[in-house]
Order: structure tokens, then sequence, then C-alpha cells
């Protein structure tokens, strides 16, 4: 069952950065208003994630570390499948099976905290909420450490996950701390807020907000106009139903609509929130390659494209 775990934790934990992002999405779905991410090492030596969300009551505690599937599994080729639904229940198990993992929660009413971890459910302090440390990532699986960048890299990497959380919940506070330094302290604010805080500067100086709605489908956000356009070309966001996405697809679609505007070969900056139906939209082509499957791919195509033109057609003029 170890193995098993650590087998499927490989498939989902490319890097520390995704330990970041499986803590940061409970804190989250706990109904959190603030998350704090502290990260040592590049995330290897230590990731910590504490939050003020609704905790875990103590009963539970053993529950949460444990694998939801492990009665699915028969066979090494079911593993691919299981791979395939990602974390479902399985990624503070699989974390667990590759890495240090202590968690601490306290729910609203109890007298204190409790942790559980190597040693056990123990009595804990802590405020209510719930705290997840993870400590000496892929120390169990020296194989994967080795294919790791650097420090710095890896920290990089890790922010970015941050970053898309933050951009989509722009109403949670959030802070990340690397090696102990504030990197990104993020009060409650406004998703334009929000936007302007993580994207280049220039960004928020000059961007136009995109909004248009069709049936099942409906886009908001901002797109930066083209000074923007030739600062950092990792500040382009997309997410769908909320989850930050690469797809070529859409990036064409935007590049079209900026046809108009942008120098040769510049790289807008944007952040744009697309709303598809659930069921017009496959999420889970992959766990970890933010990859998205459109069921009517052209008219989201038409959709998008037409929305961002729109928005730019006033700097025409
Ligand atoms: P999943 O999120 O898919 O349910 P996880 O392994 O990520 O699976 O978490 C297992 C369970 O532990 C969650 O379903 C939730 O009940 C509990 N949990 C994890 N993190 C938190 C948190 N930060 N706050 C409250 N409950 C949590
Ligand atoms: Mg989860």
């Amino acid at each position: 069952d170890q193995l098993i775990s650590q087998i499927a934790a490989g498939e989902v934990v490319e890097r520390p950065a995704s330990v970041v992002k499986e803590l940061v999405e409970n804190a989250i779905d706990a109904g959190a208003g603030r998350i704090e991410v502290r990260i040592e090492g590049g995330g290897l030596r230590r990731i910590a994630v504490s939050d003020n969300g609704c905790g875990i009551p103590k009963e539970e505690l053993p529950l949460a570390l444990r694998r939801h599937a492990t009665s699915k599994i028969h066979s090494l080729l079911e593993l691919e499948s299981v791979a395939s639904l990602g974390f479902r229940g399985e990624a503070l198990a699989s974390i667990a099976s590759i890495a240090g993992l202590v968690l601490t929660s306290r729910v609203p009413g109890a007298d204190h905290a409790w942790s559980i971890g190597p040693e056990g459910v123990q009595p804990a302090s802590g405020e209510t909420g719930t705290r997840v440390e993870v400590t000496d990532l892929f120390f169990k699986t020296p194989a994967r450490r080795k294919f790791l960048k650097s420090e710095a890299t890896e920290t990089a990497h890790c922010l970015r996950e941050f970053e898309h959380a933050a951009l989509s919940h722009p109403g949670v506070e959030m802070r990340f701390f690397a090696n102990g330094r504030a990197v990104s302290v993020l009060p409650a604010q406004s998703a334009r807020e929000r936007a302007n805080a993580i994207l280049p500067h220039d960004f928020a100086q000059a961007s136009r907000e995109v909004f248009a709605e069709s049936e099942g489908l409906k886009v908001s956000g901002w797109a930066g106009l083209p000074t923007a356009a030739r600062s950092r070309s990792d500040a382009q966001y997309f997410f769908v139903n909320g989850r930050c996405i690469r797809d070529r697809m859409l990036l064409h679609a935007l590049r079209q609509g900026y046809s108009d505007v942008l120098y040769n070969g510049a790289q807008p900056s944007f952040c744009l929130f697309l709303e598809v139906d659930p069921s017009q939209v496959d999420v889970n082509v992959h766990p970890t390659k933010n990859e998205v499957r459109f069921r009517e791919s052209q008219r989201v195509h038409q959709f998008v494209f037409h929305a961002v033109e729109a928005a730019l057609a006033p700097a025409m003029s």
C-alpha cells in the first residue's frame, strides 16, 4: 500500500509546487479567509500551509490521511486510471508517502488543537483552522529529487501556484514566505486589486476590462494594453471555472483579439476568468498539466476572441 501510494504520488507530485497547490486548495475548500504559505529550501526542506478554515475534528484526522481509493486498486494496470483521477481524496495520503507530514487542526469550540503525525494523534497548540507541515519532500524517492531544478526555480514555481490561487480567490487574505522572508502579502481585496497586485506594474496602469456573456459562457477580467505587452511574458493567466490552465486554443483566440493593437511578437499581460457550463468542459484531462477540453471548442474560441477584441477596440481611437 505504501508503494502504491508512492507511485501514485510520483505521478502527481512533480515538484514542491504541486504540494503548495494541493494544500492551498484544501485551505480554500475549508472556507479559509486567511492562508499563509511558508516554504524553505525551495519547498524541499519544508512547506507549511496554515489556514483559519473550518478545521478537522480530532476523530477525523486519521481519515484525512487515508487514501480513499485503496480498495479500488487491484493491479498496476489500474494505476494509470488512478493517477488520472488526480488527488481526489488522496492528496494528503500521497504527500505523506513521500515526505514527512504533520497535520494540526482545531475546530471552532474545541479547547485546543490536535495533530497527527508519525507519533499518532496528540494534543497540540494552535488557533481554529488547519496547519499542514510537509518536510523533506522526496527524501524517500531520491530519483525524483534529481530531476528538480535549483532552489530559486522551485521557489518560483511554488510562488506561481500561490499566485494562481490568489488571483482566483481575491477575497482571501494570503501570504507567501520563502526562507522566512515575506515574498507576497495580499490583503482581502477586489478581483481588480488582486490582479494589479500580482501582475506587472504596467498592467495596473494600462489594461482594459473584458466582459462578455453568452449562453453557458461568461468571460471577465482584464487585458493589458500594448505598453503592458512588452513586460513579463509569463504574466498571462487564464482561469477556466476557477482553475488556472494553459490552452493553445484560448491563447490563439486571445492573440486574435489583440491582432489590431499588438506589436509584432509582443507578449500581452492578461488575467481572464472564463466560466463555462461544467457539462461543456472536461477539466480532468490531467491533474497536473492544467489542461482542459471544450465540447464546443470553436464556439469558445469565437466568444473569447470577440470579447477581447471588443475590450481593446477603444484603445485604437
Ligand atoms: P480531497 O481534498 O480530495 O478531499 P485531500 O487528501 O486533499 O483530499 O484531503 C483529505 C481530507 O482532509 C479533505 O477531504 C478534508 O476533509 C480534510 N482536509 C484537508 N485539508 C484540510 C484543511 N486545510 N481544512 C480542513 N479540512 C482539510
Ligand atoms: Mg485536496
